[in-house]
Parts: structure tokens; sequence; C-alpha cells
């Protein structure tokens, strides 16, 4: 096997504990902090590959693997070459491992020792995933980015049940790691590149910290991933039902203790003022449903704060979405356009909402990157939160 990694991270700037960078795949080289667009079901929804591409200048997208697995199935994408020929997104691609997804299923599952068995939410069969079984699937599915199975406590479990989470996941973390090192020493994967001067062309693994709300289990969870060894390392378990405050205290004193050389990646979260926050205690990545989801229901995400195009104080409201937002949108269409359109249950309100509030999420990460390059990333954090204050001030 190769003795190349199968990514690269470089950090170019750091301002505080922030740091922007350029995490390199075998399909192309991605700044960070970056947001990944969530591409639940092997699309990220309302959106063309194309907009992703040209215009927002998406380089990175998450998939589901609990969700592609049921449907259409390990075996049809395995069939078709893989997730990237599959769908056609041919720029890296990161994919859960479905433990979380599982997890969310609540009384619907079993777990044990040796992985969760559950019911599908397509057809009702039962189902088995395991940390091998993830890795299979992730390995056909071709995904440049691979994460490790884990188990996830709710976010205000008592410390036992936390414990005993955090000590599963760190025994599935190992059974991801040897599977996963199996495959890769066959060559068991979809999505494999040529080898080139900096990279090994195979997938790149990371591991997932749990340990919900407690810090001494956040810091063992932490200190047995890393003694394992991934590529990159995640904070999971958050986010999931626990004060907001709770989410800061993890965040701020764990992820300044990840290894610096690799990526940091907080999953699932957040708003855009989380996202920033986060940049701030040293996080490289994120993942969100909010821009795609809430674009399906009527909000926009704008440097004044939240909209709700139900709202019907914008039916007569002939300026953009965002008076600082240069997306295609916002160069076209009024608010009242776009209420109506939302309020007519047209198809095409939440194609344009998502667009937009794409746009402004990575348009927010580009201006995150550029301000720690220049070093005044805290005015901006400052400036930032302050803009988004407005709509909420003023109560609409
Ligand atoms: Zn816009």
């Amino acid at each position: 096997m190769s003795t190349k990694p199968a990514i690269s991270f470089e950090v170019l700037a750091r301002d505080g504990e922030a740091r922007a960078g350029v995490l390199t795949t075998r399909r192309g080289p991605i700044e960070t902090p970056v947001f990944m667009p969530v591409g639940t079901a092997g699309t990220v929804k309302g959106i063309r590959f194309e907009v992703l591409e040209r215009e927002l200048g998406a380089h990175i997208i998450l998939g589901n693997t609990y969700h592609l697995w049921l449907r259409p199935g390990v075996d049809v994408i395995r069939a078709c070459g893989g997730l990237h020929s599959f769908s056609g997104w041919q720029r890296a691609l990161l994919t859960d491992s479905g433990g979380f997804q599982v997890w969310s299923l609540g009384a619907l599952r079993k777990i044990t020792e040796e992985g969760t068995e559950f019911r599908s939410h397509v057809d009702g069969s039962l189902k088995f995933l395991s940390p091998e079984i993830s890795m299979d699937v992730q390995a056909a599915f071709g995904s440049d980015i691979v994460m490790a199975f884990d188990e996830c406590a709710a976010g205000d479990a008592p410390p036992d049940v936390s414990r005993k989470s955090m000590e599963l996941t760190a025994r599935w973390a190992n059974r991801s790691r040897l599977r996963f090192d199996g495959l890769q020493a066959e060559e068991l994967d979809a999505g494999r590149t040529e080898a080139t001067d900096l990279l090994s062309g195979a997938q790149a693994l990371f591991g997932i910290v749990q340990g919900g709300a407690h810090q001494d289990l956040r810091r063992e969870s932490l200190t047995r991933t890393v003694e394992i060894g991934f590529e990159g390392y995640a904070i999971g378990g958050l986010s999931v039902g626990e004060e907001k405050s709770v989410m800061w205290d993890v965040v701020s004193e764990l992820a300044p203790k990840m290894p610096a050389h690799w990526p940091r990646y907080l999953m699932g979260v957040g708003t855009p003022e989380d996202l920033v926050e986060a940049v701030s205690h040293g996080v490289d990545m994120f993942d969100c449903v909010l821009p795609t989801r809430n674009g399906r229901t009527g909000q926009a995400f704008t440097s004044r704060g939240k909209m709700n195009l139900k709202n019907a104080q914008w039916t007569l409201d002939t300026r953009p979405l965002d008076e600082s937002c240069s997306c295609s949108v916002c160069r076209r269409h009024s608010r009242a356009y776009l209420r109506h359109l939302y309020m007519s249950g047209e198809i095409l309100a939440s194609v344009l909402l998502t667009h937009h509030n794409l746009a402004f999420f990575l348009d927010t990460m580009r201006r995150v990157r550029q301000s720690i390059r220049s070093g005044n990333f805290k005015k901006f954090q400052r400036e930032f939160t302050e803009g988004l204050d407005v709509y909420s001030r003023q109560n609409v």
C-alpha cells in the first residue's frame, strides 16, 4: 500500500485559534474553513451540480450513507461505478457513516456491541449496520472522505450513558479503521484515482469524537481517537438537543486540542453565526441542512438576519433578498416576487431560496477565510454578528 496520505492539509494563516488553509483531496483542493452543502440522497435538494460548481463554487458536498444504502442501495451504486459516476458529481465527496441517522430513528433501533439493528424508513424491513458494513458501503460509494461508524448519545444524557456510548464509539472507531485499511489494501474503493506526487489516490478516513456534554469524556474520546490515528477528526454528537451554551463549552475546549496538522470537522452545525463562532475556536469544516431545508420552507438567510417570506411585510418589497448578496437570485428577483412564488406553492420558490441560502453560506465562509488571511477575523466576526441582528431587532 502507498505510504502517501489520502489527503493533505496545510494551514496557511492563523488569527487567534481561527485557521485558513487548504485541504487537498484526490478530487482537488478545497479552501478551509469550508461549508459542505448536504446531498442526502445523492442530490443537494433543489439545486443542480452545475450551479453548485460554477456559480456557487462548492468544492465538496456531503452524502448520507444511511439514505443511499437503503435507496437505491449499494448494489445499484456499485454497479454504476460509485457515487461520483452514478450522480455526476465530480468534485470531492464526504459521506457520513450512517451512525447518526440510525441513532436519530430513536425507538426503531437496537444497539449491540456488534452494530445497530433498525427498521428501514423506506419499506419497514429489518436492517443491520456495523462499522464493517459502513466501511464496505462507503468504499462502494467511492467517497473521498469516509467517516468512522460512531454511536451518538442524547445531548442531555447523564455521564454513565455518555461514557458507555463514547467507549462503544472508540471500539467501533478501531473496527472502522481495520476494515477501512483492509479495503484500501485490496483497492476495493470505487472512487480510486491515480497516485500523485502528493496523494495516494485512496480514500481518507476521519474519526469522530463523542462524549456528550461531559468535558472529561470528550478529552478521553479525543485521546482514544487520536491513538487509533485518522486523516481528520470530527466533533460529533452536538446540536442534538443540548443547550447552545453546552455546545460552545465543548467546542471551545475540544477544538483547539484536536491535532493541528489535520482538518477539524464540526458535524451538523449550524447557523451562519454558529459557523463563524466555531471557526474562532479552530474548526475547519462544516455541514448542515439549514440552507437547503429552510430554503424549502420559505426562509432566507441574509446578512441582516433570517427572513420568513410567509410574512406579509414582504408583499410589496421590491428589494433583493439581501442587498449585499451578489448571487444571481438577488441580482434578478425581488422579495415580493419570491414571496409570491412561495405563497403560490411554485417549485421555483424552493429552487431560488435554496440557491440564495447556499450562496450566502458559501460566501460567508469565503469572507471568513479572507478575514483570517488578513488578520481581521475578530473584527469580521463582530460586524457579521451585529449585522445578523438587524431583522430580529425590527421583529420581522
Ligand atoms: Zn443572494
